[in-house]
């Protein structure tokens, strides 16, 4: 799996359509300070589902939405669309036969946001699924390594240092589920309970 394209509109300073085409295995991303390096990196977080505006660098999610500038009015919606190449199939599941798996993401002021997988309305937990044990899953993705992250990582506790290695090795879908599925267990047990009540005050 390789990222092969980056496509902004109406993200942070990107108000303009932009695509940025990775075509190789090594890119690096230069520039003067402010000119929006962070910005792209910020972009690849929020289409794999980064719901914190902090760790997007805002106060509030609409913050990654173009907010004006000296020449330019604000924009209504921001959207970023990553493209990869899966010819070696690495991103799984029903997705695994594409060569080429699209990830879009979409914010309006007015609304909530909008994620689509090859075209397809999706549910963030859809992306996140499909990202999990890649690298670029969840709490725990490490294929983003942006400045200080380093650190974090020498300085991080236990806890965190295993999710950090539960993602790479792959576990981390599997306990995602497991929690999911426990979940389910629980507002089940929670109903039967109700359930059981209700029968108890009509008998
Ligand atoms: P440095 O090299 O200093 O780390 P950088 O190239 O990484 O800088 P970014 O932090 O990506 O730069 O971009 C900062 C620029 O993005 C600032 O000019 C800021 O005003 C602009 N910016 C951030 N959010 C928005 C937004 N919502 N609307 C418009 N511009 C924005």
């Amino acid at each position: 799996m390789r990222l092969s394209s980056i496509r902004l509109a109406g993200f942070k300073s990107f108000v303009d359509p932009t695509t940025i085409v990775l075509d190789s295995n090594l890119s690096a991303v230069v520039g003067p300070n402010g000119c929006g390096k962070s910005n792209v990196i910020d972009a690849v977080r929020w289409v794999t589902g980064e719901s914190s505006a902090r760790q997007l660098r805002g106060e509030a999610l609409e913050d990654v939405i173009f907010n004006g500038s000296r020449a330019r009015k604000p924009v209504g919606r921001a959207s970023v669309e990553l493209k990869f190449d899966n010819s070696e199939g690495t991103l799984g599941g029903e997705y695994g036969a594409f060569s080429e798996i699209s990830i879009k993401r979409e914010l309006a002021r007015d609304g909530g946001s909008r994620y689509f997988i090859n075209g397809a309305k999706s549910r963030r937990r859809d992306v996140i699924d499909l990202f999990l044990g890649t690298g670029l899953g969840g709490r725990s993705n490490y294929a983003v390594i942006e400045q200080g992250a380093v650190n974090r990582l020498i300085e991080a506790r236990p806890e965190e240092m295993r999710q950090v290695l539960e993602e790479a090795a792959g576990i981390s879908k599997y306990k995602e589920r497991r929690r999911e599925t426990e979940n389910r267990i629980r507002h089940t047990r929670e109903n039967l309970e109700r359930l059981n009540d209700l029968i108890g005050e009509v008998t």
